[in-house]
């Protein structure tokens, strides 16, 4: 599968050997993230050649130019896979009914919530969508972040979906260096000119959203809030099933409020991954093992919501099932701009280890992407997106709640600082 490169000047190769390098590879079943403490890594023209131990470098390298990471933790770029960064208005005004008493589902019944926003956004200039868009993304790709996955959702008919899916597109060519991925989710609430008809507006996602999205190549990823404030299990299946026949990747908003078994259908369905999963339960667990559903632990929406049921984290992990963490940064149940907060929350809430935080935002995020094959580790083949952190162990990645310095990129065979990238063209 070709996907567009987040390089920063497309068309221009590099070639270069770093060492010096604490490499945090997350190759998959090594222990400790795949940690090599005195290691070097191969770059040509853009793409990981070779990883090891320095003192193993080949001896056909050895006359490549080098660039010292000089001791730092370099890990793969960093990869947000659940946002919905696309959105008009704001919501701080819930916030404070939140804090008065009122719960979320309470605040969405009432007409607030995720329609608030949808009002907000269908009013909202394409060119303030993605102004405001491109100045979230940046935040992200200052602490490391090269690809972001960005829904639709607040839209809620075709001409807004549509927009909203525009918006996410023009990031990708407004921020350099962020890879952006786009997902459908027409199915997050039921708009209110379907109020009561929430069959007859899956099937306009089905016969006239989906079909427009994919005719003008918007779209990457279909997704549904299955939930008792939104869809239910049988038209969930409906959205997925065009999905697939559509030829695009599924996911879902899975067992945030309540039970429902919406994990087990994203497992039957092949759908990349279950998204939040407070309620899973043990046959959800189960099949989401069975089928390599991707868990997305979303801990900024835990923490804002003050859930007080966590996702079965120690379920997932004797089962095996991969995890991700991302920011779901959204204006309601998640205004979080931070991935590295994301992690340390995941740490601190859900009782990830640093490791698998890590491995959630690199490896686990490629694959709820289906992005596995070009990103998430440092392993020969995939593409050279690169950072090295002002640290030494991937535990500080985690540890720390705010206050990170923005790390070093590689950029064409030389590090540049994410700092200096979400500076570039940003008004
Ligand atoms: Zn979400």
């Amino acid at each position: 599968m070709m996907i567009p490169s987040a390089d920063l000047l497309p068309g221009e190769s590099h070639s270069v050997v770093i060492d010096r390098a604490r490499l945090a590879t997350l190759v998959e079943g090594a222990v400790g993230g795949g940690l090599i403490l005195d290691g070097a890594l191969a770059v040509r023209d853009g793409c990981i050649e070779w990883v090891g131990h320095q003192k193993d470098l080949p001896g056909s390298y050895l006359g490549w130019r080098r660039l010292s990471a000089e001791g730092r933790l370099v890990t793969p770029a960093l990869i947000d896979c659940h946002t919905h960064l696309v959105f008009g208005g704001s919501r701080a005004h819930e916030f404070e009914l939140r804090l008065q008493g009122s719960s979320y589902e309470e605040i969405a019944r009432s007409g607030g919530g995720i329609l608030a926003t949808v009002g907000a956004t269908r009013s909202a200039s394409r060119e303030q969508l993605i102004h405001d868009a491109a100045r979230r993304a940046r935040h992200l790709l200052r602490e490391g972040v090269a690809t972001v996955e960005i829904k639709s959702g607040y839209g809620l008919d075709l001409a807004t979906e549509l927009e909203m899916l525009r918006a996410a597109r023009a990031v990708q060519r407004e921020v350099a260096g962020l890879r952006v991925r786009t997902t459908l989710l027409a199915a997050h609430a039921v708009p209110p000119e379907f109020a009561g008809r929430a069959d007859a507006y899956i099937s306009q996602i089905c016969e006239e959203i989906l079909p427009a999205a994919v005719a003008e190549d918007l779209v990457d990823q279909v997704d549904v809030f299955c939930e008792t404030i939104a869809f239910d299990l049988s038209q969930a299946e409906r959205v997925l099933e065009a999905a697939h026949r559509a030829g695009l990747t599924t996911r879902i908003h899975a067992e945030q409020l309540s039970s429902s078994g919406a994990a087990a259908l994203a497992a039957r369905l092949g759908a990349l991954s279950a998204d939040h999963l407070e309620y899973l339960d043990a046959a959800g667990v189960h099949a989401m093992a069975g089928a390599g559903t991707v868990a997305v632990l979303l801990p900024g929406a835990f923490y804002t919501l003050r859930e007080d049921q966590a996702p079965p984290v120690e379920a997932l992990r004797r089962a095996g099932v991969e995890m991700a963490v991302a920011t779901d940064w959204n204006p309601g149940s998640s205004p979080l701009g931070s991935l590295l907060l994301a992690m340390n929350m995941a740490c601190t809430l859900l009782r990830l280890t640093p490791v698998e935080a890590l491995t959630g935002t690199t490896r686990g995020a490629a694959r709820a992407l289906g992005l596995e094959a070009q990103v998430g580790t440092l392993a020969p083949g995939k593409l050279a997106e690169v950072v090295a952190w002002p640290l030494q162990e991937i535990a500080e990645l985690s540890y720390r709640i705010a206050g990170h310095d923005p790390p070093d990129r590689l950029v064409h065979g030389a590090w540049v600082s994410c700092r200096d990238l979400a500076q570039r063209g940003s008004a």
